[in-house]
């Protein structure tokens, strides 16, 4: 099929054409980000796939109906940048990849941990720099630290698994537990309790309606002295208003984020020698304790093949008898 790909990086085109060498349908790659401004490119394409910072709400969708678009084809699991309830009116089905190496973001979140507490992004350029103290350096060990996930779906798990290997204690929050996470010893609790008990918040949901700024001034203010929190879910499930009063009052003594709620103006680009005019996101920069890296927890081999493989047999399979196994219905939303 004639598939507009959008928001195509070049890693992007490599997976997607060594995928494709199989699956032969004709990509047509676009660097833009999919928004209002830009919908009139992919005009006369059945098929439009996207990413994370793609914007399509109901007047792009409402375009791409009238183009001609009958498939949306999303590279990433969440769906929360696509007006679903919209494109069923419209008639327009949405296909995503549900899974594909959670372990990528799971270790990347513990990573995030590491370097926080073990001040790794700090050490590297003191020793870079020929300072060899380690005043400000002093970390804390994993073992017994009390570890709270939020959402325990299949990258929440793959967090608790690692997390069990440093001896951690894992408490957990989700409206739909999990065996596996049960029988890992995964203790799961009222969130209130989580944000008491834990010493660090990693955070997992989806992002919709009822996790949208879940981390306010209201949680911040229940947690620990000094938690360290991780965000590698979606942004807009931190409000980072609250979360920089957290960090100014040392309440939050750590935060690590991969997303960001504005970070379609930012990620994905070179932005090197510009000037960023988002004001938050540039004080976020300016804390000690605070490593923010731009959306790559999915970013490994594994996963980049795994995605355009799915992403492409997702295509297939519509094309051949309008089938989607991996569609993203209303149902779905409604059921978070
Ligand atoms: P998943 O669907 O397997 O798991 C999500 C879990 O969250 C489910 O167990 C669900 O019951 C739970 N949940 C839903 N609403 C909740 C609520 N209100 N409170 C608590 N828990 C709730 O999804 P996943 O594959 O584990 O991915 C989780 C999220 O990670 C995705 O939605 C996506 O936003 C994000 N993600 C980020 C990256 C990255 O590169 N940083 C990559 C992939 C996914």
């Amino acid at each position: 099929m004639k598939v507009a790909v959008c928001s195509a990086q070049s890693y992007d085109r490599q997976f997607l054409l060594a995928a494709n060498r199989d699956a032969h349908h004709e990509l047509v790659f676009f660097e833009s980000h999919l928004s209002e401004e830009t919908r009139q490119m992919v005009t006369g394409f059945p098929v439009v796939c996207v990413f994370v910072n793609d914007t399509l709400d109901n007047r792009v969708l409402e375009t791409l109906a009238a183009q001609g678009t009958r498939l949306i084809a999303l590279r990433c699991a969440g769906f929360n940048n696509v007006d679903i309830q919209s494109a069923s009116a419209l008639g327009i089905r949405v296909v995503r990849v549900p899974a594909y190496s959670p372990h990528s973001v799971a270790e990347h979140t513990v990573a995030l941990m590491l370097t926080l507490n073990r001040r790794l992004h700090q050490a590297y350029n003191r020793v870079r720099n020929g300072n060899f103290t380690l005043q400000g350096l002093l970390g804390f060990e994993m073992r017994n630290k009390i570890v709270g996930i939020i959402g325990t779906g299949r990258i929440g798990t793959a967090v608790a698994q690692i997390l069990r290997g440093f001896g951690c204690r894992l408490l957990a929050y989700d409206l739909q537990p999990n065996s596996t996470c049960t029988q890992l010893g995964v203790e799961y609790v009222p969130l209130e309790t989580l944000y008491a008990e834990s010493d660090i918040i990693t955070l997992h949901c989806p992002l919709n309606p009822q996790t949208h700024r879940l981390i306010d001034d209201a949680a911040v203010e229940r947690m620990k002295q000094g938690v360290m929190l991780i965000n590698t879910s979606r942004g807009a499930v931190i409000d980072t208003r609250a979360v920089i009063v957290g960090l100014k009052s040392s309440r939050i003594g750590y935060l690590g984020l991969d997303v960001y709620e504005q970070e379609g103006d930012l990620f994905f680009q070179d932005l090197t020698g510009q000037v960023i005019q988002d004001d938050l996101f540039v004080r976020l920069l300016t804390f000690p304790n605070v490593l923010i890296t731009g959306h790559q927890g999915f970013f490994t081999a594994e996963a980049l093949s795994s995605i355009a493989q799915t992403t492409l047999r997702n295509i297939t399979e519509f094309e051949r008898d309008g089938s989607c196994s991996n569609e993203v219905t209303v149902e779905l939303l409604r059921s978070g």
